[in-house]
């Protein structure tokens, strides 16, 4: 046995981790902080189940927050990258991949005849593309400020983390520290859903704003739908003002159909088009990659033709494309199927649970991503989310866990499910909800 599995508990892989790597995590919501106890150590994952250190399996809610569709380890995806692999893990050279994946990304965006983006650039991350949509938008625009809504989450790059979900929203964080508040000021953090303070935004910065970041349906705060017409709205506003449009789809982008989001929209009737649309999770299949898309005359401003500036060793890297692409191509109206069933049949499960027990809750839906929340009535913004008794998560969630099913370690996540959710998957998720549900009903504020 190697260093590396040498731990036989997760407290223990916790504690060795923790003395060598902040907080024992890469990433802070994995910490488990807001639901307490100890976090799980993975050694590895498989269609709708994870594994951890001790050898116990978890029928898995998290699916890698997002780019796990296929469900883990999909045999096809892991052969095209153990292929990809043997040819050489990255080359810092252009490679015929990278512009398969793109062809198939504006393909597969392309509705109706309308193409939802002309070029794509990639990179590793998604707080990289939302960083480089916004140095765009500001090149293009010759304008400084931008405009986000509280609760969505974008990355965490300087100007992107106030008031920001996911993990900030986790942690009760206003923002991050050691952010200059020189940048902070240019960005304007207005509520979700709320036309007024769109409105009122630009009619307060006549010819300041660059662009609105909008993640296309809100999925960092809990799950926050866009209200009908919204990001119609929000793209007519900001082209009467001059501004850009960016549609941050790195969590719902290839995961809530195959054109995303927007797809979902243009499939109800909606004709806009988003100036700049950002991609990650699913797009990489589990790998690191994410990407920039929009029109040819916005994406041309990135150099090398162009005057802004954008770069990265591991950009368009063999391994990741290659999990991108044999992903996009699996990922057909079947499994898109499956996945929103899936979270239909946990959802209702989920419903009936908590209203068996007696516990106030609602359910939030995007396609097929939701979230539970535990108030009376609908979750329209940040302070609706907020606004929940949400220390009934931590009892629900551990008892989900001790019954072999690993949801997000926070009530501010979405949860995910996958074409790997299969009968037996989802019945042990339906068998464990009823004690959770009674979990929560007899937890009480700390
Ligand atoms: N945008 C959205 C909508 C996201 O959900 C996330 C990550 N959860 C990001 C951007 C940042 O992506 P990454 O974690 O890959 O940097």
């Amino acid at each position: 046995m190697n260093a590396s599995t040498a731990a036989t508990t997760n407290a223990d892989a916790a504690a060795r981790a923790r003395a060598v790597i902040p907080g024992g995590v890469n990433s802070p919501v994995r910490a488990f902080g807001s639901v307490g106890g100890t976090p799980l150590s993975i050694v590895a994952a498989r269609g709708a189940r994870v594994t951890d250190v001790t050898g116990r399996d978890y029928v898995d809610l998290v699916a890698s927050w997002g780019p796990a569709l296929l469900g883990h380890a999909h045999p096809e995806v892991v052969a095209a990258v153990q292929e990809a692999a043997s040819r050489g893990l990255s080359f810092g050279a252009s490679t015929p991949g990278e512009t398969e994946l793109a062809e198939l990304v504006i393909d597969r965006l392309t509705v109706g005849g309308t193409a939802g983006i002309e070029k794509l650039r990639l990179v590793s991350t998604g707080t990289e593309a939302t960083m480089t949509a916004i140095r765009v938008a500001r090149g293009a625009t010759g304008r400084d400020v931008i405009v986000k809504f509280a609760g969505h989450y974008h990355g965490h790059s300087d100007g992107l983390l106030a008031e920001s979900g996911s993990g900030i929203a986790t942690l009760g964080l206003p923002g991050s520290a050691g952010v200059p508040a020189d940048i902070a000021a240019l960005t304007l953090v207005l509520p979700y859903n709320d036309r007024d303070a769109v409105r009122a935004a630009f009619e307060a910065h006549p010819g300041r704003i660059a662009a609105i970041i909008t993640e296309a349906a809100g999925a960092n705060a809990g799950v926050l739908a866009p209200e009908p017409g919204f990001n119609d709205f929000l793209l007519q506003t900001a082209h009467a003002h001059g501004a850009l449009l960016i549609l941050d789809e790195v969590l719902t982008g290839f995961r809530v159909g195959a054109a995303g989001w927007w797809g979902l929209e243009r499939a109800a009737g909606a004709t806009w088009v988003p100036d700049l649309v950002t991609f990650g999770k699913v797009i990489g299949g589990g790998m690191p990659l994410a990407g920039i898309g929009g029109r040819a005359e916005l994406l041309d401003l990135l150099a090398p033709l162009g005057p802004v500036y954008q770069a990265g060793t591991l950009s368009g890297n063999p391994l990741a494309v290659a999990a991108g692409i044999a992903t996009l191509r699996l990922a057909d109206t079947e499994v898109y199927a499956r996945v929103d069933a899936a979270a239909s049949v946990v959802s209702k499960a989920l419903d009936e649970a908590l209203t068996d027990a007696g516990v106030a809750h609602v359910i939030s839906r995007a396609g097929s991503l939701f979230s539970v929340a535990f108030r009376n009535g609908p979750v329209r913004d940040y302070t609706d989310a907020r606004d929940q008794e949400a220390w009934r998560y931590p009892a629900f969630f551990h008892a989900m866990l001790d019954a072999g099913v690993s949801l997000p370690p926070s009530v501010f996540e979405a949860w995910f499910l996958t074409a790997a959710h299969d009968d037996d998957a989802l019945g042990r998720v339906l068998a464990a909800l009823p004690a959770a549900a009674r979990a929560a009903a007899s937890a009480s504020p700390a």
